[in-house]
């Protein structure tokens, strides 16, 4: 029951309606028995500003970051952690109050502090360690934009030996991997780029021991978009995590089953984001197992 003491979290974006957040985060807190409540809210791009000021005056206590404000949100914030300041976008803001300062009240600020984190990333990291060690393998991404970015720089951090992406704008890849060398340096990891040509990425899937695909192919309603890699192209040593989870089975993961590879769902990307928000807002454990059934249902599988 929401009453006085009620505590509110959030997810700002534009559009914002189709999202899946609030029923995940909402059965956590139901589960957890806490007083607090999950809430959408509509921003548009020249309100985010504002969006953030009114946020700290009215006690909220975290938020959700999605399109379109994940990059220019971080101008609105006191910190940003290491990984979401390499990755260049926040899609979780933690606000710290600090309600025995009494100098700044007098100066009629707001006691709070903002930090922003990316947690994209390592919800893929772990729901691929569901399956394997990601320590001291290759791992091949296909897609350079916003989603490939979060997750290779948490791959980079979390003690890869080899990462190879593939983009149908090479441009893109090659920048990203620029990104990486630099802010990456002492990591010693190998990164190869190429574009999008189906015998590169046959090569590159031979000796990788993961594969995760960014790009939106096979995303509804384009679910009969051929696979971006056939079965003949994977082997049964092999990880496959197509970050699309709608629809769950997509086209390439078929072909991953087809090929006896190991399978990972788009939705534990989307699941363990959600876990690491909402362990950064509360200080405390998530309930998993509840939040992954609500997922399931609010998504329809
Ligand atoms: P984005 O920034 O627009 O990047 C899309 C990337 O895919 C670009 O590199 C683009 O290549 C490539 N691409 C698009 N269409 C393609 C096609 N037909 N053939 C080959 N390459 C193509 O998008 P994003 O934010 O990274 O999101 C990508 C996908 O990940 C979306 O489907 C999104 O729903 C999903 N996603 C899932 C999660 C999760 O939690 N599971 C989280 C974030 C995103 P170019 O550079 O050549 O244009």
């Amino acid at each position: 029951m929401v009453d006085g003491k009620t505590k509110i979290l959030g997810v700002i974006g534009d559009p914002i309606e189709h999202t899946f957040s609030p029923a995940m985060h909402n059965a956590g807190l139901k589960a957890l028995n806490l007083n607090h409540i999950y809430l959408p809210f509509h921003v548009k791009a020249d309100r985010l500003g504002h969006c953030i000021e009114g946020a700290k005056a009215m006690g909220i206590q975290g938020l959700n970051v999605t399109i379109p404000h994940k990059t220019n949100v971080i101008k609105h914030l006191d910190e940003i952690d290491s990984v979401a300041s390499m990755i260049g976008a926040v899609n979780t803001i933690q606000f710290i109050y600090d309600e025995d300062n009494e100098s700044s009240n007098q100066n009629n600020n707001i006691n709070v502090t903002t930090k922003g984190f990316n947690t994209d990333g390592y919800g893929c990291v772990r729901a691929i360690e569901e399956k394997t060690s990601i320590k001291n393998k290759k791992v091949t991404i296909t897609g350079a934009g916003g989603a490939a970015r979060a997750v290779a720089f948490q791959m980079a951090n979390s003690g890869i030996d080899e990462l190879s992406i593939l983009n149908r704008n090479p441009v893109k890849a090659e920048s990203l991997a620029n990104d990486l060398k630099v802010n990456l340096e002492k990591a010693g990891i190998d990164i190869t780029v190429n574009g999008f040509e189906i015998e590169d990425l046959k090569r590159e899937l031979d000796d990788s021991d993961i594969f995760i695909d960014t790009t939106p192919i096979g995303m509804y309603p384009n679910v009969d978009d051929k696979a971006i890699a056939s079965a003949d192209m994977l082997h049964e040593d092999l990880v496959v995590n197509d970050i699309v989870y709608t629809p769950m089975e997509t086209s390439l993961i078929k072909e991953a089953v087809k090929a006896n590879a190991e399978v990972v769902y788009g939705y534990k990307m989307l699941l363990y984001q959600g876990i690491r928000s909402f362990e950064i807002w509360l200080g405390r454990e998530a309930p998993v197992d509840v939040m992954e059934k609500a997922l399931l249902n609010v998504l329809g599988i």
